[in-house]
């Protein structure tokens, strides 16, 4: 095991954000990824299909979520009032629910996070009909990788109904210390045997690593797959507003459980994301939700896939 990575049963409780990052090979390793090679197989409002290397990578859409446009606030606290209003009511800030599945022939086929299910607004919950308009049968899906507990995150795994949404379900990897706060969903104890907890720096397969994104939730955790031709980083709520806070990073948003560390945990991923060309996809980032990031001026310009 190459010096800086550890394996499931080398777990520390003490590792603090810089420790982790320190270990996390992309972001020491100055790559020069001439080819960015993502090609684009397929697109719709609400999905989009793509491959890297003998990867295919999706972008599925759970739908959206209006939230105060006042959680977006300064350093100081002062409320941010963005110059370009993404809606007509400027009141409110829309964030698009995004999920990301990824496979490759004889692996498990991967869903990062799965979507409110119907825990909360009729404007979420769509990411099975979603599916079902992409051809991928839910049943195919082995694995889920949670990047958090929060409820458009993992309220997915059952449907309306009751029914889980995943019958082919294996496991459900999530961080160690999120694993108390997705339990305390009651109707999601079911899971508790399939549920592999995991820490940051922890590699899951040879193209797999979870990279620790402290500051938004508890065990807030990306996910950094690499193809052989591309890096993508699977990253969570890294972001939430893109409109506002590429372009001043340090812009935070009230739902983060700890401010300070969360916009330090984004200026840092965003510098090494676009230092190292790495792929980004963000389960709040305008649709698709995938794109590469570049320094521009005091902040950066995230450019969209397509
Ligand atoms: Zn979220």
């Amino acid at each position: 095991m190459p010096k800086g990575q550890r394996n499931l049963e080398d777990r520390s409780e003490s590792d603090d954000f810089e420790s982790l990052t320190a270990s996390v090979p992309f972001l020491k390793v100055n790559h020069t990824l001439g080819r960015l090679s993502v090609e684009v197989l397929s697109q719709s409002a609400n999905t989009l299909g793509c491959a890297s290397g003998s990867w295919r990578i999706w972008s599925l859409s759970d739908g959206y979520v209006d939230l105060p446009a006042e959680s977006l606030k300064h350093p100081n606290n002062k409320i941010c009032r963005q110059t370009e209003s993404p809606q007509r009511n400027d009141s409110l800030v829309r964030l698009p629910v995004n999920c990301f599945l990824f496979d490759r022939s004889g692996m498990d086929r991967v869903l990062i996070d799965c979507g409110a299910g119907g825990s909360w607004d009729p404007s979420m919950g769509h990411l099975v009909e979603v599916m079902a308009e992409a051809g991928i049968d839910t049943s195919s899906i082995t694995m889920i990788a949670l990047t958090h507990a929060h409820g458009d995150h993992i309220n997915g795994l059952l449907m309306p109904d009751g029914r889980r949404a995943f019958n082919g379900l294996r496991k459900i990897v999530i961080a160690q210390d999120a694993v108390e706060e997705f339990l305390a969903e009651p109707e999601l104890e079911q899971f508790r045997p399939i549920l592999v907890p995991i820490n940051g720096g922890d590699r899951l397969a040879d193209h797999l690593l979870a990279v620790a994104i402290p500051g938004h939730a508890r065990g807030h955790m990306g996910y950094l797959l690499n193809t052989d031709e591309d890096d993508v980083l699977f990253c969570g709520d890294l972001i939430h507003v893109p409109a506002a806070q590429f372009s001043c990073p340090e812009l935070t948003w009230a739902y983060d459980d700890d401010e300070a560390t969360a916009r330090a945990s984004r200026i840092k991923l965003l510098k090494d994301t676009a230092h190292t060309h790495t792929w980004l996809a963000g389960a709040h980032l305008d649709r698709p939700g995938i794109g590469r990031i570049v320094a521009e001026k005091q902040g950066f310009a995230f450019i969209p896939i397509v």
